[in-house]
């Protein structure tokens, strides 16, 4: 026995030794550069801007009509009355008569474009809830240190911003050494096939090549994930997929005095049963892994310990992520089923069941893998699936060595050193996924803050932005564009 206790012991120390040494050797990432000067301009009248934007009612539309276009053309008219320099000095193209494309040229056509995206359009209010909002859903009200209104945030406040950044760039008399395209879609919330995929378009046929692209899709979280008590600035390395899959099962029907031993509703609620019973599983994949390695350092030590030995501490993890919706879509593809349709009279057996499951990709599952596994976990022939037109494969992760990643970060330290930076994976699909052939590095990130009551107000009820918040943004891309001037990160 002695031998064995000792070797036993001997193990458990260097086990020990190990976990210790990691947690030690768990480097921070974080960079504290040195702060830059504040920029001076003109809040009140950014502020106003925004305004009138907001009150703008750009609703994304599928067929173009006079009433539904004309929000758009006013929003051009307005931004080329609002920002002069811009309209004199950089190239605007109209793509597909409502998106924006502007062309920044920079002296040195051996440096590689940036490209800063965001949208023109905007989610409908809900019809009924008009009421339910502190200032009238278009109002664009600047009260109480926010301005309030559909858009506010996603996403006319990343295209105002840039905007400001820009024209606040020219009045300074600064010009780019590297070429900055700026593009505004305008049906990102429909997809973005009339907006972004075109402007993507023009650039490809120009054989553009870019360095790297920023949209929206992630911002400063606050107190939203567990354990972090820091502000946490998230850049979007990568987002999930997307597919929505329509189960249909039809049988003869009939009247309900003679029925089947098995009827529609009851083959589709088993197919949609053993579907929730069989959900995806758990796996803390590289842009998480990457989450953990910024954020890790940053925290108390216990949890260092944690997240510095994941080779060890993976399973735990994984279900202490999996007790929040929010922190487990970050580790799993989810599905949910979101709408079920049969019947229509009480003595009448339907012929038809429909159902409709939505699902979102983590990276590493593929359309065609979650088609295969919902037919095999659902085993019955007679349950029919289709895939709904619109559907995505994850995107590609970004690398957080790679020239963007760093200069976002870097930008980010020096408008907002109050919080850790970190690289993440969106939840939601934008328009950069049009754009993926043109570059390597896309990344997602807004200086603004979500604390976890804000999540709701995106797409819904008091959509919001506060004026410092704002202002920020307009800090940021100032820093960004200035700092991706060189080539060094
Ligand atoms: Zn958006």
């Amino acid at each position: 026995m002695k031998p064995l206790a000792t070797s036993l012991s001997a193990l458990l120390g260097v086990l020990i030794a190990l976990l210790f040494i990691r947690t030690i050797t768990f480097r921070s990432r974080q960079l504290h550069a040195p702060p830059v000067e504040t920029l001076r301009f003109d809040q009140n009248t950014a502020l106003e801007r925004l305004s009138e934007a907001i009150q703008l009612k750009t609703v994304s539309f599928e067929s173009a009509t006079e009433s539904n276009t004309a929000p758009f053309q006013k929003l051009h008219a307005f931004l080329t009355k609002s920002f002069p320099l811009i309209h004199r000095q950089l190239t605007k193209e109209i793509v597909n008569n409502h998106s924006l494309l502007y062309t920044w040229e920079g002296k040195d056509n051996q440096l590689k474009p940036i490209l800063l995206m965001a949208h023109l359009d905007v989610v409908p209010v809900v019809p009924g809830t008009e009421n339910s909002w502190t200032h009238a859903p278009f109002s664009g009200k600047v009260a109480e240190g926010y301005v309030w209104g559909r858009g506010a945030i996603d996403n006319k406040a990343s295209v105002l911003s840039i905007l400001e950044a820009v024209e606040k760039l020219l009045a300074d008399g600064f010009q780019p050494q590297r070429t900055v395209y700026l593009a505004f879609g305008h049906d990102e919330e429909i997809g973005g096939q009339q907006g972004a995929a075109k402007i993507a378009a023009v650039l490809s046929k120009r054989e553009a090549q870019i360095e790297f692209i920023l949209d929206e899709g992630s911002a400063i979280i606050d107190g939203v994930i567990p354990g972090v008590a820091a502000p946490i600035s998230m850049i979007g390395i990568g987002e999930k997929g997307y597919l929505t899959l329509k189960l249909t099962v039809s049988t003869p029907g009939g009247h309900s005095s003679l029925p089947p031993n098995e009827s529609a509703i009851g083959i589709l609620s088993r197919a949609i049963d053993k579907i929730e019973r069989s959900p995806f599983p758990r796996n803390i994949n590289p842009a998480v892994k990457e989450f953990f390695n910024f954020v890790g350092p940053e925290l108390s030590w216990e949890k260092k310990l944690v997240l510095a030995n994941l080779w060890l501490t993976e399973p735990w993890l994984k279900r202490e992520l999996a007790k929040s919706p929010l922190t487990d879509s970050m580790i799993r593809t989810t599905q949910a089923t979101t709408i079920f349709h049969a019947g229509a009279t009480e003595n009448v057996l339907p012929t038809q069941a429909q159902a409709i499951i939505n699902f979102r990709l983590i990276s590493g599952d593929t359309i065609e893998a979650v088609i295969a596994r919902v037919g095999k976990v659902i085993d019955d022939a007679r349950v029919k699936i289709a895939a709904l037109p619109f559907s995505i494969d994850p995107s590609p992760i970004s690398s957080t060595d790679a020239v963007g990643f760093k200069l976002v970060r870097r930008t980010i330290s020096q408008v907002a050193p109050h919080t850790i930076v970190a690289p993440f994976l969106t939840i939601a699909a934008t328009d950069t996924r049009h754009y993926a052939k043109l570059t390597k590095q896309t990344y997602r990130f807004m200086p603004i803050t979500i604390r976890s009551d804000d999540a709701k107000r995106i797409h819904g009820v008091d959509e919001r932005i506060s004026t410092e918040d704002y202002e920020r943004c307009i800090r940021f891309y100032v820093q960004l564009i200035k700092n991706s001037q060189a080539t060094a990160n």
